[in-house]
């Protein structure tokens, strides 16, 4: 969940950083995390949540989310909504906590940690570099527990590191195009983007039944895997957007379609 800035310690933290932190059921702030956030989510967060609910991705980002478009990228993230009255819950919340706790999102999982990602520089040039930050609100009274961590051994208790390996190249994706000079996205880019990000089922339709396939010099093994496999689609779906951002040519034409206009974006 992404809290406040004001409560987002201003210290830049490694996954050897130790802290104290303990939540459990009858603790008295008990569900007081899941309210009033602003959670942007991921595209493996789509795919593992619509998964547990049984529906399309459609039906989960029309119910579930709303669209932000970020002011310097230009880019549109899926949000997490919340209940639209005073107390602002998140609609999975429950009494008894989380109702898709085994499928909940890569920063519900992280809180009270928070990771960033940077562009720093090393001998082979600008790399992206992780860093983590604890968040200190005062509604939560977790670090008052005597329970000792690391920020490692913490990521490790709550099954983070496959949503982190899930999502690392789209998040690098919105690094890269954070470097001033990368031009503003237009509507048609932005809604690509978005559909390739987080609108899983309308991609596979785009994919299957557009040329794109056919276009790109995309292998056996690899085309058979993005017909059958959400995870290989969603991988596909960031080599595109790397294509179509001009990021990267992630993507090699076959030489017949060279001349032909390319129907990719
Ligand atoms: S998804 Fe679950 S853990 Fe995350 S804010 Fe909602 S109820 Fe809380
Ligand atoms: S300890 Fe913190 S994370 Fe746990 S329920 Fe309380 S507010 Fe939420």
């Amino acid at each position: 969940m992404l809290p406040s800035t004001k409560f987002v310690e201003p210290v830049e933290r490694t996954l050897d950083s130790k802290f104290k932190f303990r939540c459990y059921k009858d603790i008295s702030c008990f569900n007081k995390c899941c309210r009033h956030t602003d959670m942007l989510l991921t595209p493996y967060d789509i795919l593992r949540m619509k998964k547990r609910l049984g529906i399309s991705s459609k039906e989960f980002l029309e119910k579930y989310t709303y669209t932000q478009i970020d002011e310097n990228s230009s880019h549109p993230f899926a949000v997490l909504k919340m209940m639209d009255d005073k107390e602002g819950k998140c609609t999975f919340v429950t009494p008894e906590g989380c109702s898709i706790y085994e499928d909940r999102p890569a920063n519900c999982r992280y809180y009270p940690v928070g990771k960033g990602l940077m562009m720093k520089d090393s001998a082979k040039g600008p790399l992206p570099e992780e860093f983590y930050f604890f968040i200190r609100e005062p509604n939560c009274l977790g670090y008052e527990e005597d329970k000792e961590w690391t920020i490692e051994t913490w990521r490790i208790e709550q099954g983070v590191d496959l949503y982190d390996e899930m999502n690392k190249e789209w998040k690098e994706i919105q690094l890269r195009r954070d470097n001033p000079g990368q031009p503003k996205l237009d509507e048609k880019k932005q809604s690509l983007m978005y559909m390739a990000s987080y609108d899983i089922d309308k991609f596979r339709r785009f994919i299957l039944e557009s040329k794109v396939l056919d276009i790109f010099d995309i292998d056996n093994e690899e085309r058979e895997k993005i017909r059958t496999d959400e995870i290989a689609l969603m991988k596909f779906g960031f080599k595109y957007l790397k294509y179509i951002l001009m990021l990267e040519e992630t993507l090699k034409i076959k030489e017949e379609y060279k001349k032909v206009e390319q129907p990719v974006d």
